[in-house]
């Protein structure tokens, strides 16, 4: 699965390496502070390049979502499970979008507290994941 991020490279190890360990890690600019989103390259509020990793808290507010239907296939050409994607604001302020599981699409609400789990992929990554609060 690889909802929110593009994959491993030299630059996302670190954070994947992270959500392997169970922690959700966005980057800090140095040296203001300014919280941004994971895959950015440099900072969201002053576009410094100095940035490092860091844990976020892992809570975050529900912005938006939207299901996405399951595609048919295989043999009997039925369709996969829908899913749900959901835009959350992070508890540091940056917007992250992913899977949110566990959840009927039909309870969310605007303003709901999330927090951040994580889930693996057979033979693939462990990525983050918004779970209900
Ligand atoms: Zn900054």
């Amino acid at each position: 699965m690889t909802v929110g991020l593009v994959g491993r490279d030299a630059t996302t190890a670190a954070f994947f390496d992270g959500a392997a360990a169970g922690q959700f890690l966005i980057r800090r600019c140095s040296p203001a502070g300014h919280a941004s989103r994971p895959q950015v390259r440099q900072c969201s509020t002053c576009g410094s390049t100095e940035l490092r990793w860091v844990p976020a808290s892992g809570g975050a507010r529900l912005v938006s979502w939207a299901v996405v239907p399951g595609r048919r296939g295989g043999e009997d050409d039925a369709p996969g499970p829908s899913i749900v994607v959901v835009v959350g604001e992070l508890d540091e302020g940056p917007w992250w979008w992913s899977q949110i599981v566990g959840a009927d699409p039909g309870s969310l609400a605007e303003g709901q507290r999330l927090r951040i789990g994580f889930e693996g992929a057979e033979g693939g990554e462990v990525v983050p994941v918004f779970e209900v609060a």
